[in-house]
């Protein structure tokens, strides 16, 4: 019987601003995604750091294999402002991404071009200010792995965050299927907030209703690890 995929967010951090030069490179990257060439300083350059390898405080963890899929499917995806309630509107098109190691740190850093245009204005200086470092990322899986027993964590009984002996229980996110969207949120923002406006369920509730109703897809936020360049 094939399970609904599990569509989650990860938030992650702001982690870079590439100052506009004209011999970077970065304007032949980009224009693989423009319908017309753009010139280097139409646009903004961001790094984001999305999402890593770490057991989050949401007790799920991506192996590395599924972070090198994050990896290869950011690229084209849109950045999101998810300050803006309507949450349709895209204020980005990530266009290269990479996997970053530091020390066993493994984490997805893809870069994003933001036009500068008048209505994105404000939306460039909050991240440049600093205002905007929270980033989160859409994504969709298929099967949240046990880390107790290995099996899929809806069959069986361990409970995420939960010792057993010295081994404290997480789930891996295996099978991920999409990346849907990266966002850009306000500094100090919990993810919580956001739950409502975005119809999605806290992890513990989420993994509860995904055990009471095998086939729904549920959708969660998560916080990721911000690793500091
Ligand atoms: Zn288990």
């Amino acid at each position: 019987m094939d399970m609904q995929p599990f569509v989650f967010r990860q938030e992650g951090r702001v982690v870079g601003i590439r100052a506009a030069a004209p011999a970077d490179g970065v304007a032949e990257e980009v224009n693989r995604f423009a319908l017309r060439p753009l010139a280097r300083e139409e646009f903004a350059v961001f790094t984001l750091d999305l999402c890593n390898n770490l057991i989050d405080r949401h007790h799920s963890r991506f192996p590395e294999a599924e972070l090198e899929t994050v990896n290869r499917l950011a690229p084209g995806r849109p950045l999101m402002e998810r300050h803006d309630l309507t949450g349709s509107l895209p204020r980005g098109t990530f266009f290269r991404s990479q996997l970053h190691r530091d020390g066993g740190t493994v984490s997805v850093r893809p870069d994003v071009y933001v036009l500068r245009t008048r209505e994105n204005d404000d939306f460039i200086l909050n991240i440049e200010g600093g205002v905007y470092r929270d980033t989160s990322i859409g994504f969709a899986f298929r099967t949240p792995e046990c880390s107790v027993c290995t099996k899929d964590l809806r069959t069986c009984s361990h409970v995420p965050g939960r010792s057993y002996g010295d081994h404290a229980c997480h789930y891996v996110m295996r099978e991920v299927l999409e990346v849907i969207e990266g966002s850009v949120v306000p500094s100090g923002s919990q993810g919580t907030r956001f739950i409502a406006q975005q119809r999605a369920l806290a992890p513990e509730e989420a993994l509860h209703a995904a055990r009471r109703e095998y086939h729904r897809p549920i959708e969660l936020w998560s916080r990721g690890f911000w690793a500091e360049e």
